[in-house]
């Protein structure tokens, strides 16, 4: 037998050459409205409803560093990030189980904070956990979720349905997780090298001041599934044309909606959301915050697109930008950037596993095959808001 290195065809070929052996059969593709290739798959309820299903696999030392994060962030990180993927679809999240795999160093109290940050905001989203796998690990902790919603038929988004003419959506801010990551990797870093510097100090005495830049740790550490503004399109009586979570950054999630529509596109740097707590963290790196936006990734904000006649239908919900249209594929994957020169977006890469392809992040103290997620505890920082007693649906929490 050959081998192949996973690097030689990189996350995606991988994911392919899998989806040729498990092909649904003939009477399967009957109700299985979409398998591999969304944010989530899709399948037909004898009711007509369709039910999404989404799963997701968080390693420590590839997507967190349990040095530096607290185990309720975790918690609240693992269920969101899955949140975002049953939003992608338009779609009301119901269940979750979540499964994880523990190692000698992890004690029962920091399970039971994991599990309270993830109970805490499951609530919070009016889903409930009800089950999951415990196992032994001898390579760190693993956590794995599964999520089910559901959705009306005529309100599902794919990432396949934009149109030419389309009006292309961002909601909330972007680029702001990634800058949270830069401080907090820099932050890492100071803490070992202070630790290997004095090795006889108490390590509880370290407490550095991050309050200035909260804003994009917070970001970061916790971010939250945009379940409002699918429940906003479904109140508006608005159905993005496609739709996709941003994990891997704008461009990168615009490539996917272009891909599978068959269109081309044109943004405008001009309108990225990026907010000036962002900016400042780029400049302080001398980076540049649009390639936070374009590539950074963990926002979790929805990347959607909308028909020309259903834009009025939004001008009530104000966390929302419109950075640019759907074109042609002729037209290619384009920013037009402050100069008014139109960049290819098509030959920019976000974060994939695996690849050794060259990209923006080269030189950056995280790569590909460990695109590092690690957190960190900050000071100021209150997250307990758990004080209304509806849940996001307007249903009464249990
Ligand atoms: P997302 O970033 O939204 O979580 P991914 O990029 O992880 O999505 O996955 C892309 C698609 O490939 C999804 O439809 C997912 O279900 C599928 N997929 C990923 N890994 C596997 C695997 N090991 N086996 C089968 N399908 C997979
Ligand atoms: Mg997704």
């Amino acid at each position: 037998m050959s081998f192949t290195r996973i690097s030689e065809i990189g996350e995606f070929g991988l994911i392919d050459r899998l989806a040729t052996l498990i092909q649904p059969t003939e009477s399967q593709l009957s109700t299985l409205k979409k398998g591999i290739g969304d944010d989530c798959a899709v399948i037909e309820l004898p009711n007509g409803k369709l039910q999404v299903v989404s799963t997701d696999l968080l390693i420590e030392q590839i997507h967190f560093d349990l040095l530096t994060t607290p185990l309720e962030h975790l918690g609240v990180k693992a269920i969101s990030v899955n949140v975002s993927d049953i939003c992608a679809m338009n779609a009301k999240p119901l269940y979750a189980t979540m499964s994880i795999g523990l190692s000698n160093s992890i004690s029962v109290e920091m399970v039971e904070q994991l599990y309270s940050g993830a109970a805490r905001v499951a609530k919070q989203y009016g889903i409930a956990i009800v089950g999951g796998d415990t196992s032994a690990s001898i390579t760190g902790l693993v956590i794995s979720i599964t999520i089910v919603g559901e959705v009306d038929a005529d309100k599902i988004a794919y990432r396949s349905g934009a149109k030419p003419g389309d009006f292309i959506c961002v909601t909330g801010d972007v680029g702001r997780s990634f800058a949270g990551l830069k401080v907090l990797m820099r932050e890492r870093q100071t803490m070992l090298d202070t630790f290997a510097e004095n090795p006889d100090m108490d390590k509880s005495t370290y407490k550095p001041d991050l309050s200035e830049y909260q804003t994009v740790i917070e970001k970061h550490l916790l971010p939250k599934a945009r379940v409002d503004a699918v429940k906003f399109f479904h109140e508006a009586g608005i159905v993005p044309t496609s739709m996709i979570d941003i994990s891997d950054g704008v461009g990168s999630e615009l490539k996917h909606l272009c891909r599978n529509s068959q269109t081309g596109a044109l943004i405008e740097e001009s309108k990225l959301p990026i907010l000036s707590e962002t900016r400042e963290v780029s400049d302080e790196f001398e980076d540049d915050a649009t390639t936070y936006a374009l590539f950074g990734g963990e926002d979790y904000e929805l990347l959607f697109t909308l028909s020309p006649n259903d834009l009025d239908k939004l001008s009530p919900f104000k966390d929302v930008h419109i950075i640019g249209k759907m074109l042609d594929a002729s037209n290619g994957v384009k920013m037009r950037d402050l100069f008014g020169a139109d960049i290819d977006l098509q030959n920019a890469s976000g974060f994939q596993h695996f690849t050794e392809e060259e990209d923006f992040f080269e030189d950056d103290e995280h790569h590909h095959n460990g695109h590092d997620h690690s957190g960190h505890r900050h000071n100021g920082h209150n997250h307990d808001k758990d004080d209304e007693d509806e849940d996001i649906w307007g249903e009464r929490k249990n």
